[in-house]
């Protein structure tokens, strides 16, 4: 599946997997050179004398781009999903100091190789599952030095294993409990994320985006309006996560904003679901956080494609609501929940992941000079991807032309 094809996906085109039967990719430096059948890409002039790599009767597509993860965090939730389990909301959880707040207690009080390890640990995952490029957000952190902490761990960790990071500061994931009892704590906290913590992480190029949380129990509206504006004018891509506990507008100044994406989108009316599909704004589902929460709530999937929005998936990998570092869970939940086609959840885990990203012109398909970022699967028919759930069918996975992982 070479992805070959608009960029980003809408509408029918969202299925257009750009399917080559019998196919073969020549690659060199880490890029790819040609793409084509096998007797195409043998019967060039530079293929004669080069290392082969037979992956005979498996699938191979572009690396999943996963546009939505919180990679860094210290623990688990197991004790807050047994709750869950057993009726509390996760805002009734919230409301007593779990929920994200919970994370950043664990994420002060650990010391940065820990976190290293466990984050590292999770990227060997990810890759093992086809992924090949991540988004990272901070937010367990929520003052300075701890912000700050994560994104330079990401940073680390870009340059010291294969998955590529791409890190987005999301200093306004929620108020942090120091603030919470103070006279105007949330404006406190907001002059603090805009003097302090932005500048900072602009000027040591910590992060290419700036995400808000703006939704109940989070940042309001017009809060969200002055934080993003702010990241703008800094020179950050701003995204948002929108409309997930309630309808707060969010997506609607995320269009407005000109935002790479607003994700979650549960809660989102048909007035949000036609401002994006007029919009380059990528409508990112996350349902995962869905399945762990029991929520039937999904969002509207059939009616955005149909609306013309550029719909992508995420894992939105977070120790609180979804966590899995598995793609090919994700497209399952997305086939079976969100009623999408097996092809229309692939392009929406690759070209339209990388679009959500900035990044469409390096990754998300396999096409000539691109990098050689792709994952093989041990099926005989793309649509057993999904099909398959919670089993591991990924074979193989390469990035920049490096086999990264291996089945055994
Ligand atoms: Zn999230």
């Amino acid at each position: 599946m070479t992805l070959q094809g608009e960029i980003p996906r809408r509408g029918s085109s969202l299925s257009n997997l750009g399917i080559v039967k019998n196919g073969a990719l020549l690659v060199r430096d880490g890029r790819i050179v040609a793409v084509g059948t096998r007797a195409q890409v043998e019967a060039r002039k530079d293929a004669r004398a080069v290392e082969k790599l037979h992956v005979g009767g498996r699938v191979v597509l572009p690396g999943f781009v996963d546009s939505h993860t919180h990679l860094i965090h210290a623990a688990s939730r197991a004790d807050e999903y047994e709750l869950k389990i057993q009726g509390a909301s996760y805002e009734e959880i919230a409301r007593q100091g779990g929920g994200i707040l919970n994370s950043v207690t664990k994420l002060r009080a650990a010391n940065a190789d820990a976190l290293k390890a466990r984050a590292r640990a999770a990227l060997e995952e990810f890759a093992s599952f086809g992924t090949t490029t991540i988004e990272a957000k901070s937010g367990y952190g929520l003052d300075v030095a701890s912000e700050l902490k994560i994104l330079r761990l990401q940073r680390e960790l870009k340059s010291e294993q294969p998955v590529e990071i791409v890190s987005t500061f999301l200093g306004a994931h929620v108020v942090p409990s120091e603030f919470r009892g103070k006279v105007n704590g949330t404006e406190r906290y907001i002059s603090l994320l805009l003097d302090r913590m932005l500048p900072d992480v602009v000027s040591k190029k910590l992060a290419e985006f700036c995400d808000v949380f703006c939704d109940r129990g989070a940042f309001t509206l017009e809060q969200s309006r002055r934080i993003l504006r702010a990241a703008l004018q800094l020179g950050l891509g701003v995204r948002l996560h929108a409309e997930q506990l309630s309808r707060s507008g969010a997506t609607r100044l995320g269009v407005e904003f000109r935002a790479a994406s607003c994700d979650h989108l549960e809660q989102v009316n048909a007035t949000d679901i036609g401002a994006l599909a007029k919009s380059q704004t990528v409508a990112t589902l996350l349902p995962g956080c869905n399945f762990h929460l029991g929520s039937k709530n999904y969002a509207p999937a059939r009616a955005l494609i149909d609306a013309g929005a550029v719909v992508a998936l995420a894992t939105d990998y977070n120790p609180g609501t979804s966590p899995t570092v598995s793609t090919p869970m994700i497209l399952s939940l997305a086939c079976s929940q969100l009623r999408m086609s097996p092809a229309e959840a692939i392009a929406a885990a690759t070209i339209n992941g990388a679009y959500a990203l900035r990044r469409e012109r390096r990754i998300g398909s396999l096409e000539t000079g691109k990098q050689a970022d792709l994952a093989v699967f041990e099926v005989e028919d793309y649509r057993e991807i999904p099909y398959y759930f919670g089993m591991q069918r990924c074979w193989m996975t390469m990035k920049n032309g490096e086999v990264v992982w291996m089945k055994d």
